[in-house]
């Protein structure tokens, strides 16, 4: 298949990776074993005859040798600062092992340890040692969920306002080892917010998201909001009865429930009549619904509806989320495809605490939380990320923790589920950026954001893909990492 439609077709290449696998991982699903580049840009996806013809006498060629290309990966919600500064330990691994903080909240009250990170230096430090760590894993795209005022004294240091000007610096030097999307945050990370100072925070993104020179590699593209806690510290809001008759919380202002759930649609319809993307950390099944009704609401006041079908050609309006999702209702997701919502979830936290919401709410809602198998079948954009570094950043182990969690696929069903789970780390949260026309999949016309792996994934099980190794990184056209240099001569 020869897919080449830009520029001079005689013009040399810049960077040709030939005798390998290519999974474009586009809606055609077009594979290849060749793939070239041009000023950053792909300018083919096909066979060595394809890349050959493009190939000139000083175009660097990397021979595959049976290796596979993907579109460089995206962790569309991982706290990279706070990663960088804490690498290797992960929270969930400390909690395994009793000794680190006992959760992402516990983090913030740790009173007696000084911050993480507190000068320019440390939070530069932590933002390229977590560039490098993610280049590692062949990740070329994140998101920073939640930078603001609230954390300016936080306990971290990690989530200032300081740490999204020491990424506009580093943008600005050209830096940055991955595209990076930030939230802003005006409340308190996993804690609370109120609506005025919502409002007042709101006002100061334009000037905010005017600093980066270039948005395709560092963009303030919305808020995060913490509606409720998460179902293990009975903090999700819910329609279940946890063992002490109580049904969770929202993290929002309001004297009341009625109230804070008032203040948490206000929250959504004003960062939407803005133009600003809202991704929600919701957990518990009444705040989740809580949040779909906002959206809901704010479309219709907005006059877009976005349904299914049209919704591929909609690239105006902002696609909001909800983060994590535990107890996301059928219906909800029903209604989330509807309004082109997406779901970011975190299947390591799904195998690894699920345990814990048994625990507090039951068999039957711990089997049915995280419903990553009804979400694709809903048509939700599923998004799969790692919440670094509340779990590691290692998207094979995330797509293996996938698998695990959603059972046995179907006869004949093994290749789809990789592709899936595959797409969850690419295209998927490239639509969550809305950046599906310019990254995700490996098409002419698209960055040239690599991910190369020793083996065709498609060739392996779910479970296995965890030692299949990164071997290349390339971002925009440049190989940011490489684990032969022989590959790269
Ligand atoms: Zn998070």
């Amino acid at each position: 298949v020869l897919r080449s439609d830009l520029g001079a077709p005689d013009e040399p290449a810049d960077l040709v990776l030939r005798g390998g696998t290519v999974l474009a991982l586009d809606a055609a699903d077009t594979r290849g074993t060749a793939l070239a580049v041009r000023d950053g840009m792909i300018v083919a996806v096909g066979s060595d005859a394809t890349a050959d013809a493009l190939t000139g006498p000083q175009t660097p060629v990397v021979d595959l040798a049976g290796r596979a290309v993907l579109p460089g990966i995206n962790d569309s919600h991982v706290h990279a600062t706070w990663l960088g500064a804490t690498w290797p330990t992960t929270v969930m691994d400390a909690m395994a092992a009793g000794t680190g903080p006992g959760s992402e909240a516990d983090a913030h009250t740790g009173a007696d340890l000084p911050p993480l990170v507190s000068t320019e230096a440390e939070r530069r430090g932590a933002i390229l040692h977590a560039g490098e760590l993610l280049a590692s894993l062949g990740i070329t795209s994140y998101t920073e969920p939640g930078l603001g005022p609230g954390e300016d004294d936080g306990e971290t240091g990690c989530f200032s306002r300081a740490v999204f000007d020491s990424y506009v610096a580093l943008e600005r030097e050209g830096a940055l080892r991955a595209r990076v999307t930030v939230l802003a945050l005006f409340g308190v990370l996993d804690g609370h917010s109120d609506l005025s100072t919502f409002e007042r925070g709101l006002r100061g993104i334009p000037e905010l998201a005017a600093a980066p020179r270039d948005p395709r590699r560092l963009r303030l593209a919305g808020v995060k909001i913490f509606a409720d806690g998460i179902p293990p510290m009975l903090q999700a809001w819910t329609r279940h009865d946890y063992p002490d008759g109580s049904h969770g919380s929202l993290l929002v202002g309001g004297e009341s429930i009625d109230a804070a759930a008032a203040d948490l649609r206000a929250m959504i319809q004003a960062a939407d009549a803005l133009g600003l993307q809202v991704g929600v950390h919701a957990t518990g099944d009444r705040a989740i619904a809580t949040v779909v009704d906002a959206v809901a609401e704010a479309r219709r006041r907005r006059g877009t509806t976005v349904g299914r079908a049209d919704r591929n050609t909609d690239r105006n309006t902002v696609r909001h989320y909800v983060i994590h999702g535990d107890l996301v209702e059928a219906r909800t997701l029903r209604a989330m495809a509807e309004l082109g919502m997406g779901l970011n979830v975190q299947a390591g936290i799904a195998t690894r605490t699920v345990d814990w919401v048994r625990g507090v709410l039951g068999d039957d809602v711990a089997e049915a939380a995280w419903p990553l198998r009804a979400a694709l079948q809903a048509g939700v954009d599923l998004s799969l990320s790692s919440d670094g570094p509340i779990l590691s950043p290692d998207w094979r182990a995330g797509i293996a923790a996938a698998d695990e969690w959603m059972g046995p696929a179907r006869e004949g069903g093994r290749e789809r589920r990789m592709l899936d789970l595959l797409r969850a780390y690419t295209a998927t949260p490239a639509r969550q950026d809305g950046a599906e026309g310019w990254k995700g999949t490996l098409e002419p016309g698209k960055v040239a954001d690599l991910c190369v792996l020793e083996t065709d994934p498609l060739g392996v099980e779910p479970c296995e893909l965890p030692s299949v190794g990164v071997e290349l990184t390339v971002l925009g056209g440049d190989i940011v990492y490489s684990a032969a240099p022989a590959l790269t001569g």
